[in-house]
């Protein structure tokens, strides 16, 4: 996909820095409508049905398309689209959740916007996670760690790689030369068998790119597929203090950390991915230090994100390995 809009966008000039100046710049919906018509079409018109790019304004402000007469707008095909609500209150709740380090969760959201609904607020929070990551699939490439993670399911007594309760989480994280870490992925994966985490790596990283892993034997195969392995492994008797792989080791934690603060460690198994892809999202941009910019990057994926219906969320757990299959009803009590 064509990346859109500037390359380094401003503060102040292509996204609001602040509170004061998001109410100013979007005070009605034909504001909110014309910064998503320059997100979606920084160098004017383009038809999604013929590519034509001449457009004729409807009395009723749709576009139709001078070339194919498809009559479209701003939001059709997008994240908004068929939406009821204005687009002001989306805005609102873009810039709740990226104008704060940890995000919201749906009671904080709901409770911010005034909706009627926390079903409302647990849907829009899951739609716009959803444009957080699709659209941003760049693989990762250098130096790259990976490692799985067990996340969720309190299960006493349970540990190692053999475990019922837990999710997977595969997790690749880019080791930069001589210090810190670049970019990560996340995902659920069924198991820690060879074809779920060589797949994983395939999927998420560059290949030729370099492979720190631990021992475990389902990485063997790396090689064969395009893949050079550094196989990581501690001498038992080595410093207990020193981690093996400390990228996957600090993303891993953080990872925890953010949900059991933000979210008090009630995610589904089922809704992991979605959790996934917001933490994905705030992680490759934790050195932007201007959040107006990640709400910018944020609105710039769900113009380019294709509409999901609440059906579709509910039903995302394609998966047989699902253990919670919970229908959404509170991710937290109280
Ligand atoms: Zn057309």
């Amino acid at each position: 996909m064509v990346r859109q809009g500037p390359t380094h966008p401003t503060g102040g000039v292509d996204y609001p820095r602040t509170m004061q100046e998001f109410d100013r710049w979007f005070p009605n919906e034909e504001a909110c409508a014309s910064y998503l018509v320059k997100l979606r079409w920084p160098d004017g018109f383009v038809c999604p049905s013929c590519g034509g790019t001449k457009e004729w304004m409807t009395a009723r402000g749709q576009r139709r398309c001078a070339t194919c007469q498809r009559q479209t707008s701003v939001v059709a095909g997008t994240l908004f689209e068929g939406t009821r609500k204005p687009l002001r209150l989306w805005f609102q709740a873009a810039w709740y959740v990226t104008s704060q380090k940890f995000g919201g969760n749906a009671l904080g959201l709901q409770r911010v916007l005034g909706l009627g609904s926390y079903q409302t607020a647990w849907t829009w929070l899951h739609k716009l996670r959803n444009a957080m990551v699709r659209p941003d699939r760049e693989c990762l490439s250098g130096r790259v760690e990976v490692d799985e993670t067990y996340v969720g399911g309190q299960e006493a007594g349970v540990s190692g790689r053999f475990t019922e309760q837990k999710a997977v989480v595969a997790v690749a994280v880019e080791v930069h030369q001589p210090k810190g870490f670049g970019r990560a992925r996340l995902r659920r994966v069924p198991d820690v068998s060879a074809a779920s985490l060589v797949g994983f790596v395939e999927d998420v990283v560059a290949p030729g790119s370099t492979i720190l892993t631990d021992g475990w034997k389902s990485y063997d195969s790396l090689p064969q597929h395009g893949y050079p392995r550094e196989k990581i492994v501690l001498a038992s008797s080595g410093d207990p203090a020193h981690v093996a792989l400390p990228g996957v080791h600090r993303v891993a934690s953080l990872l925890k950390r953010w949900l059991l603060g933000t979210h008090q460690g009630a995610v589904s198994n089922k809704h992991l991915d979605y959790y996934l892809d917001e933490f994905t999202f705030r992680f490759n941009r934790r050195a932007s230090r201007a959040r107006g910019l990640l709400f910018y990057r944020l609105l710039q994926q769900a113009v380019q994100t294709e509409p999901l219906r609440y059906r579709q969320i509910v039903d995302r757990s394609h998966s047989p390995f699902d253990l919670t299959g919970q229908p959404p009803a509170r991710e937290r009590s109280g």
